[in-house]
């Protein structure tokens, strides 16, 4: 193969993709019913530049649940309906360190041991219920749709609720709900626990395919505007402050190691969707649903690498 400094982004992708197909390791998601039964097999690559150009591999048109990846969507959403501040003093932007559905997270910050506020960032669970509980509108319906219509758009295309997912997440559920009421018991939570969670969960329920993970990353990465609808969707302030979270909380508590290795700000979610967001340039997302102890994709995450590696693409070198 050509040395890698004169790679297309095409050449990029297809060598990711060739490169980690054969790897198994990792397990699906296996505390929602839904995700436990995936086909560990599919696997996909997407890559869309802030010029609207896409490139693909492998199973990048499959429909998955977004699950943590809505996260960044509904704090872009929230973000910009009520300013910077809001996100900083009721939720934090802090990384926790620690797993992403923890609840020691929400004790350390509000035990003043660390300075943040209880819900820590809106990347993790805590934070996340958090944000949804932000969401303005006159009945739940009214703030579903407004969350749902607000990833559409970065989307480029109406996306829908995966009803399976959301009904198999909802049954199970006890551990977000002690969440939300554990945040309300500190006056972190804005509205009630029941309903917040309900909309928590829906959004983590609409399906999503790698293509539309990228064209949603590349959104951001260009500042706002689809690259593919050219419709804007968000500002430059928003998805600014939006990756600046997502770099140092993306990958939950690996998320030093990721910038470290990698040098993107990204998204996981545990229905194995990965997205990294290269400023100015392009998003790469993979799908595949076997993930690591934190809860990443593990190909998602080689193959995200190899590609932003192969494209010298971190926001941190200088080339
Ligand atoms: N819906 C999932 C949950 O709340 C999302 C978690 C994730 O993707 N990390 O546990």
């Amino acid at each position: 193969s050509p040395p890698a400094h004169t790679l297309t982004i095409q050449q990029a992708v297809d060598r990711a993709y060739t490169r980690y197909k054969a790897v198994s390791d990792g397990a699906n998601a296996s505390y929602i019913p839904y995700l436990a039964k995936a086909d560990t097999k599919l696997y996909g690559i997407a890559v869309v530049t802030t010029n609207g150009k896409i490139f693909k591999a492998g199973d990048a048109d499959y429909l998955f649940p977004v699950e943590s990846i809505a996260k960044v969507f509904t704090l872009a959403h929230v973000l910009k309906a009520q300013g910077t501040d809001v996100i900083q003093k009721k939720i934090g932007v802090n990384a926790t360190g620690l797993p992403f559905n923890s609840a020691l997270a929400v004790e350390l910050n509000n035990d003043k041991l660390t300075g943040s506020p209880p819900p820590g960032n809106p990347l993790v669970n805590a934070g996340a219920i958090a944000t949804a509980s932000l969401v303005e509108g006159h009945s739940p319906e009214a703030k579903w749709e407004s969350v749902l219509s607000t990833a559409s758009a970065f989307a480029g295309r109406q996306l829908a609720l995966n009803k399976d997912v959301y009904t198999s997440e909802m049954a199970d559920n006890q551990h977000n709900l002690a969440i939300a009421i554990l945040l309300q018991s500190y006056n972190y939570l804005y509205a009630d626990p029941t309903e917040t969670i309900d909309l928590y969960t829906r959004e983590c329920s609409y399906n999503v395919s790698a293509q539309d993970l990228a064209v949603m990353g590349a959104t951001l990465a260009s500042g706002g505007t689809n690259p593919v609808t050219h419709k804007k969707v968000t500002d430059a302030t928003t998805s600014a402050r939006v990756l600046a979270v997502m770099a140092t909380a993306g990958l939950y508590n690996t998320s030093g190691e990721w910038l470290y290795n990698v040098g993107l700000p990204a998204k996981s979610g545990v229905g194995g969707g990965i997205v990294a967001v290269v400023p100015g340039k392009m998003a790469i997302a993979v799908y595949s649903s076997a993930l690591d102890t934190a809860g990443n994709s593990v190909r998602g995450q080689l193959a995200i690498q190899s590609v932003a590696h192969d494209l010298k693409v971190s926001i941190f070198q200088i080339n």
